[in-house]
């Protein structure tokens, strides 16, 4: 017999527990047998005193199979999936999506609401009038049969262990954890069935772990964790050091992805290209469907010129409900009610970037949202003119903000005022793409 107490005591003498346990913690999470205070006090514990490999390893599998898990027999192909830890202006995942079901794998990528301040795929996939994000998996698998891909929240029954201790977790100082963070993420991609995951881990000023050296103990954690569940798993070490791309918000990062699709460039957008192609070209590898990585990415940059991404991207939104119309002029659709330049004080060059306060003004202008279950505003956000290293003359356009609500525009502007540093000195920008980490 396992009792709550004795487990809570054992994690805080700093003890490795049983995999019995962990699974005793997860499925008393689930089906909250377990009284709150003791899991509070077990998270506690086990945030100050951290996890082996092998209780990680345990508490990922455990609150896997917590609930319903996506099941994929008869689909005939792989599935591959890409996660992010989170950023400002991350929106790979409505061009990685459609390019890897491009180059025949399928993806069956379970997303998240805006947290902190890091936008939300689900918020900006809304943004589409229609789409349906809260699909059943039966649905969801329909939609991943006609197209390829599908975009969806997790289900009421999705790791029910991780709905749980998460909400736990961020009203008990229990996030930050690299193993508390790696079980959360990983059971959630584990339990949606993938054969291949490449994860896009975020360092720098606008990821929630900025110490680089605790980004990338995550990243090995998390590979480790993919490939002991038979799941192959690569990281990506990733700048989140400036916002990426140039539109951060809801629908305009949706307006800044098609345009991509429809093989438009634009320079303040190369970012997010490389970094997608990279990442679909990681997914099509790890889904067996190009011998390297640098042959998945070949084979992504064709999907996206031939319009086959574009196509995809267009089915999957018609399948989940959601009005193509939009898609058809993005630029047209974009009907903020208020607008404002944010202009450079002086002359100098972009020297650095506090890119979580960036994140931040996005959230305040409406993008984000105050209270779990409130509305966003779609159309709110910002459009960077910026990078990091750019000249920049004095009273120049560094950012355009769009909002619902007139008098949302002062703390952005604080924000910006604090984030965006011009100096005199010409800087030498950070390479976006860092170490890759395999097992
Ligand atoms: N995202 C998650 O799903 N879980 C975490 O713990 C952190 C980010």
């Amino acid at each position: 017999m396992i009792h709550a107490i004795d487990v809570i005591r054992k994690k805080r003498d700093g003890a490795e527990l049983t995999s019995e346990e962990i699974r005793f913690v997860a499925e008393g999470a689930a089906r909250q047998t377990i009284p709150e205070a003791q899991l509070a006090a077990w998270l506690m514990a086990a945030w100050i005193r951290g996890l082996s490999r092998r209780e990680v390893a345990d508490l990922t599998a455990a609150m896997r199979y917590s609930g319903e898990v996506f099941e994929h027999a008869g689909l005939g192909k792989s599935t591959v999936d890409k996660h992010s830890t989170g950023g400002v202006g991350d929106k790979t995942s409505f061009l990685v999506a459609p390019l890897a079901a491009a180059a025949g794998v399928a993806v069956p990528m379970i997303s998240g609401r805006a947290l902190g301040h890091t936008g939300g795929t689900l918020d900006k996939l809304e943004s589409i009038p229609g789409y349906r994000t809260q699909l059943s998996l039966a649905e969801a698998r329909a939609v991943m049969d006609l197209c390829g891909a599908t975009i969806i929240g997790q289900t009421k029954n999705l790791v029910p262990a991780d709905r749980v201790l998460y909400d736990l977790r961020d009203r008990t100082g229990t996030v930050e954890s690299p193993w508390l963070i790696c079980a959360s993420i990983m059971s959630k991609k584990l339990a949606a069935g993938l054969n291949g995951l490449v994860l896009d881990v975020k360092t720098g000023s606008g990821a929630f772990l900025k110490d680089p050296k605790q980004s990338r103990f995550l990243a090995e954690l998390m590979v480790e964790t993919g490939e002991r569940s038979g799941t192959r798993t690569a990281a990506i070490m990733t700048s989140m050091d400036q916002p990426l791309g140039r539109m951060s918000g809801n629908w305009i990062e949706i307006w800044e992805s098609v345009e991509l699709l429809r093989g438009e460039r634009h320079p303040l957008s190369e970012d997010l290209r490389e970094l997608s192609l990279v990442l679909a070209g990681w997914m099509i590898h790890l889904g067996g469907k190009a011998a390297t990585p640098g042959e998945g990415r070949a084979i992504a940059e064709t999907k996206l010129e031939d319009g086959s991404g574009l196509r995809i991207f267009r089915e999957m939104v018609a399948a989940q409900g959601g009005d193509l119309r939009a898609l058809d002029e993005p630029e047209k659709f974009h009907q903020p009610k208020f607008r404002r330049s944010f202009v450079a004080g002086k002359a100098g060059y972009f020297a650095s970037c506090e890119c979580e306060l960036v994140g931040w003004a996005v959230q305040r202008l409406g993008a984000g949202r105050e209270k779990a279950g409130e509305p966003v505003a779609a159309h709110a956000g910002l459009e960077i003119k910026i990078k990091l290293g750019d000249r920049v003359e004095r009273g120049q356009v560094l950012a355009e903000l769009f909002t619902e609500e007139e008098s949302r525009f002062a703390e952005p502007e604080a924000l910006l005022r604090r984030a965006l540093v011009i100096g005199n000195e010409a800087v030498t920008p950070p390479a976006l793409i860092g170490e890759i980490i395999t097992a």
